[in-house]
């Protein structure tokens, strides 16, 4: 059966709202069972909502405390801190994407001669012979989502087992995934390989796999060792850069694909006179993604596009409003030049694809005379500076982040 995923904020809250009495202590003694698609009622399923924040961290954290005690449902918050902690790692490491993204590029070079490349075919056609594989393979074209379990396995299989290259791995992942994200995609193939937490690799067994899948599959010939990967030295964590305060009066709303809940973002001393937005998923990869990614994406950044320009709006009427032909400064231009705007706002975009584009455009769109601004989320501000090392260290701040009333 196919879960359909339903590209809305009104279809997030709808999912939080079924799933908050699961986030106690069941989710945290159930949540590690991969029980199939049909059976997911152990996770919450939120991610695609989350990763594009349709609703938002603080949203799901808050819902879940007014009806757990922390105690009961501390797994399931410190799961929701792991997207928070990933996406902070990677904004003080900017070079490890630009790595990553440089190496994948290389590999897709190299794939019709490299001496991988019949196993690779092999492992995207999910004709490897290892049933849990081929399974999952056909699992994230129909659906878009693996669950967090399934994934570990994926990927141990993959590298220790296939002993394909980690990076294109990551790259079909965050092609294929609904809520296929940069940080957590790319730093969690890194754990598992022993790069992210040098020399720490994880080993996908078959008792395991058939344990959590409670006798779903028992695969065959798995790698019994794991040696971690190796890299060239990462740089150190850099300081995390300061957003400058919003240029003052009219401009324009710019919405993107990792922050669609703008309602919830303040633009202090801005006068949002109309809003517009496009989505950057196409360039997850060179390569395509399935009309199932790029849909929900395209569909999720409309709706964050409508429900801006309704609720931002001060008079009765909302504010007007139109989808972007793309994430561009032509494009953005073109906006600006219709509606006379010299300044454009729009919410800070993690490491990742949105970033860059945002960043390409800002340059351009200065030489034209139009200035772009971003707005963090206290909520990021707060946290990501203590993203510097390992998640239990972070994870002891959660208490004291939470505690913090601004964040949001
Ligand atoms: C190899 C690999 C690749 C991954 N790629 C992605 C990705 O591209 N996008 C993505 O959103 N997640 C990714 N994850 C993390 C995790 O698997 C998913 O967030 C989770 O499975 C989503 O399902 P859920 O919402 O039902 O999770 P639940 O178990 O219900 O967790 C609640 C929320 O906590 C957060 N969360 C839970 N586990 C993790 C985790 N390990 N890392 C980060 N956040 C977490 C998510 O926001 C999730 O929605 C990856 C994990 C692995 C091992």
């Amino acid at each position: 059966m196919i879960h359909s995923f339903s590209p809305t904020r009104e279809a997030g809250l709808a999912a939080l709202t079924t799933f908050i009495p699961e986030a106690g202590r069941r989710y945290a003694q159930s949540r590690n069972h991969d029980l199939g698609p049909d059976a997911r009622s152990n996770v919450s399923m939120l991610s695609p909502y989350l990763r594009h924040r349709l609703i938002t961290e603080r949203e799901v954290v808050d819902a879940v405390l007014a009806r757990h005690t922390v105690a009961s449902a501390e797994k399931f918050v410190q799961e929701v801190f792991w997207r928070t902690y990933w996406k902070g790692w990677l904004e003080l490491r900017p070079a490890v994407w630009r790595r990553y993204r440089h190496d994948v590029a290389a590999l897709l070079d190299q794939r019709d001669t490299a001496e991988w490349r019949d196993d690779l075919a092999a492992a995207l056609a999910g004709n490897t012979g290892i049933d849990c594989f081929d399974a999952w393979i056909a699992e994230l074209a129909t659906e878009g989502y693996l669950h967090n379990h399934a994934r570990m396995w994926f990927a141990s299989i993959w590298i220790f087992t296939l002993r394909l290259p980690w990076q294109l791995g990551a790259d079909l992942f965050y092609r294929q995934l609904i809520d296929g994200d940069a940080a957590s995609n790319t730093l969690s193939w890194r754990w598992v390989a022993g790069l992210q937490t040098p020399g720490k690799t994880y080993l996908a067994t078959a008792h395991n796999i058939a344990t959590y899948t409670e006798g779903r599959f028992s695969p065959h010939g798995l790698a019994t060792h794991a040696e971690a990967l190796s890299e060239e030295r990462l740089p150190d964590p850099a300081p995390l850069v300061e957003v400058p305060a919003l240029p003052q009066g009219r401009a324009g709303l710019l919405v993107h694909d990792d922050d669609l809940h703008l309602e919830s973002l303040h633009f202090p001393g801005v006068d949002i006179a109309c809003v517009s937005g496009a989505s950057a998923v196409a360039a997850r990869s060179v390569l395509p993604l399935p009309s199932l990614v790029e849909d929900f994406t395209r569909a999720a950044v409309s709706d964050g596009i409508s429900r801006a320009a309704q609720n931002l709006a001060n008079s009765s009427q909302p504010l007007a409003s139109e989808t972007l032909s793309g994430l561009n400064a032509d494009a953005v231009e073109r906006w600006a030049g219709a509606h006379n705007l010299t300044t454009i706002v729009t919410a800070h975009a993690p490491v990742g694809p949105v970033q860059e584009a945002l960043l390409g455009m800002a340059a351009q769109l200065a030489c034209r005379g139009i200035t772009v601004a971003t707005a963090r989320r206290d909520w990021d501000s707060l946290a990501w500076p203590h993203a510097r090392r390992g998640f239990f260290p972070f994870r002891e701040r959660i208490p004291k982040l939470l505690a913090q009333q601004q964040i949001g």
